[in-house]
């Protein structure tokens, strides 16, 4: 029998033991992957992104000698201390504005957590009182992050399909802080976004595999589990074998197979690591949105950026003061909001919703932003009620032909 726990409970709690996993068990075998790639961050640095234009009207030259010395003062100001230039006028979110609209601010890269998704009606993993323990008792694991621990899912996958039946993303509208990041991206600024989430509401929202990192994976695709097969499926192929109550086989070779979300004990997506080496020294404006910066190595993602890169926080507390740890290897960066040293860092303290309409307002397209949101979720609205209207229809016609077969052997 159910327990009384609803559905987004249920949700919460998954992406807890992910980010929880995530952080404990990768904390520190991530670091190694850090170091390597700030050891191949030179070459890769100095390589030229195709993306980018050589006839840039750029004052610094080409993008290969801006790189290198990007890299060099990086590396010196992180080695000697030495802090950045300023660029914001005023450590406001109208200064941030201000900074947007000059047109120097051509790189957004955004870093999102839970936290934009909660208005969507998933609540933040780090929210108390979910009473998700219990709710996994019915599985009789062993421990309850078994679930997700990738050597216990290889022998008994049944716990984690029964639950993923349950939560199968798609239930959910994106909110207007992912629509926000669509607009950056419609304006020619987004670098890229940097999610720890699995619900896919980036890409619901518009934003394309090239825009995103989704750094714990993601439901959108699932792979074969064999490695010498590793077959990829879409979501659709998964979704009909979840809710058909099959355990998903490769079709090729009969192994094993999961969505592509990171479970414990499995490294972070390749691209993660390959993506952060070209795109922070590049980033001309963080927006850290919705996420405490607890879960490593996502949280030094902070700390890869120039000195001299202005860094927003919208969320519903500060966050992100330098890990002691990291801070002593030199990958700690922490946010410094308040110090009397404090030169670019800004702490918008609202929900992320709230702070994205208050910096479309002052950049001129809240109205764009709102109009986007309400057709976007018309949009959606319509298309599930089309796809109920179908269901429906496909219902009353097998009731048909069954009122008719009997009527036809009434008159016989
Ligand atoms: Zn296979």
């Amino acid at each position: 029998m159910l327990m009384p726990v609803t559905k987004t409970d249920r949700l919460g709690v998954m992406s807890l033991f992910w980010c929880y996993g995530v952080a404990m068990t990768n904390r520190y075998t991530h670091l190694k992957d850090l170091f390597e790639a700030c050891k191949t961050k030179e070459v890769e640095d100095s390589a030229p992104e195709p993306e980018e234009q050589s006839g840039d009207s750029s004052d610094d030259g080409e993008a290969s000698g801006e790189s290198e010395m990007d890299f060099l003062r990086n590396l010196f100001s992180k080695t000697l201390g030495i802090s950045g230039e300023k660029v914001l006028d005023e450590l406001t979110l109208e200064g941030v504005a201000r900074y947007i609209q000059s047109g120097a601010c051509k790189n957004i890269i955004c870093m999102v957590g839970a936290g934009i998704s909660t208005s969507a009606g998933i609540p933040d993993f780090r929210s108390p009182e979910t009473g998700l323990y219990a709710n996994l008792q019915k599985y009789n694991l062993p421990y309850p992050e078994a679930i997700f621990q990738i050597d216990y899912f290889k022998k008994h996958p049944e716990p984690f399909f029964a639950l993923a039946r349950e939560l199968y993303p798609g239930l959910f509208k994106p909110t207007v802080c992912h629509y926000f990041i669509k607009l950056l991206k419609d304006k020619g600024l987004l670098k890229r976004c940097y999610s720890q989430n699995i619900d896919t509401l980036e890409r619901v929202a518009g934003l394309e595999s090239e825009d995103l990192i989704e750094a714990h994976g993601t439901f959108y695709s699932s792979h074969c589990v064999s490695f010498m097969c590793r077959s990829e499926y879409s979501m659709d192929w998964m979704k009909v074998k979840i809710f058909s109550d099959d355990i998903p086989k490769c079709e090729k070779c009969n192994s094993l197979v999961k969505p592509d979300i990171v479970f414990f004990g499995e490294n972070l997506p390749k691209r993660f690591f390959t993506s952060m080496a070209m795109d922070f020294p590049r980033c001309d404006l963080l927006i850290i949105m919705g996420t405490s910066l607890q879960v490593q190595p996502f949280a030094a993602l902070v700390g890869r950026v120039s000195k001299s890169c202005p860094r927003l926080l919208i969320n519903l507390e500060k966050a992100g003061g330098a890990d002691p740890l990291l801070g002593m290897i030199g990958l700690g960066g922490g946010m410094d909001f308040d110090s009397e040293k404090a030169y670019r860092d800004v702490a918008h303290i609202s929900t992320c919703d709230d702070g994205c309409l208050a910096l479309a307002d002052l950049l001129g397209w809240k109205a764009e932003l709102e109009e986007m949101v309400k057709r976007e979720h018309e949009k959606i609205d319509s298309k599930a009620k089309e796809e109920q209207a179908n269901q429906s229809a496909v219902a009353t016609g097998k009731a048909e032909t069954g009122k008719a077969e009997t009527g036809k052997t009434k008159a016989e």
